[in-house]
């Protein structure tokens, strides 16, 4: 599919606002995050049946934030596995009431999240016919459950959240965590990179610039902790010099700064 538009789902109420992925093999179709409300699922999967009529046997959700898995409900009827992180249903029964009052557009009407019914704890393969996928389950990082998809066949990564373009990265894990598992990500051979938010990638730069952003971000909030700057006032003043290299600074960067320095205080 086409990369989604750039813009946060609570905020603009507006769908789809991350990627969404399918790959076809000889025998089945897997389809990786399906937008965030019903109507996306459902537009999705009418383009999917435009291409192929095999059966949809695997529904995979990168992880809990809405933007990624509320369309999966119009799935259902196709009976496919639910596929997440083991780490996933914890997180998802204690966010879910709170997103689904947040999105009260018309859009989102008739909206139901669907709970996972398969889980990676580290590693696993599924094979569409002649097209096996990696799926891998991380460490914390973005979040605590994320899940990427490596194909094979076409060297293809769909990184989930685990890599941002053009939209500010967004931490809700654990910021040296997301560095480390960086790292494991751009070592993959992969020959293309499907961000969650943001263009197809073929090269290493977006890895270099998101790290760039983290890592200062770590540099930063260490620094801020170590002169006693405290958390609100930190969130206003640390590394707002990387704004213009990020479209939705404004709404995310502060509460990185307050994510990551709840993380480094313990240090
Ligand atoms: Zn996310």
């Amino acid at each position: 599919m086409p990369p989604s538009k750039i813009a946060d789902l609570f905020t603009t109420q507006t769908d789809p606002v991350a990627n969404m992925t399918f790959i076809v093999g000889d025998e089945a179709v897997a389809v990786i995050d399906t937008g965030g409300s019903q109507r996306t699922g459902e537009a999705l999967l009418k383009a999917i049946r435009k291409e192929t009529d095999k059966p949809i046997k695997y529904v995979v959700t990168t992880h809990v934030h809405p933007d990624h898995h509320f369309g999966n409900q119009a799935f259902v009827q196709e009976k496919p596995q639910f596929v997440a992180h083991t780490r996933y249903p914890g997180d998802f029964a204690a966010k879910v009431s709170y997103y689904m009052e947040r999105l009260n557009s018309p859009w989102f009407k008739g909206t139901k999240p669907v709970a996972p019914t398969m889980l990676v704890e580290t590693e696993t393969v599924i094979d569409l016919g002649n097209r096996p996928l990696i799926l891998t389950a991380h460490e914390r990082a973005h979040t605590r459950h994320d899940l990427t998809v490596f194909d094979e066949q076409t060297g293809t990564l769909i990184a989930g959240d685990l890599l941002f373009v053009e939209h500010t990265p967004t931490l809700d894990g654990s910021l040296l965590g997301w560095l480390k598992v960086t790292e494991q990500l751009e070592a993959l051979p992969y020959k293309q990179v499907i961000p969650g938010h943001g263009a197809v990638q073929t090269g290493p730069d977006a890895f270099k610039q998101q790290t760039r952003y983290l890592s200062s971000l770590a540099q930063e909030v260490r620094a801020a902790i170590q002169k006693n700057i405290d958390i609100n006032t930190a969130s206003e003043t640390v590394l707002t010099s990387q704004s213009s290299e990020w479209k939705l600074f404004e709404l995310f960067h502060p509460r990185n700064v307050i994510q990551a320095y709840k993380e480094l205080e313990w240090e």
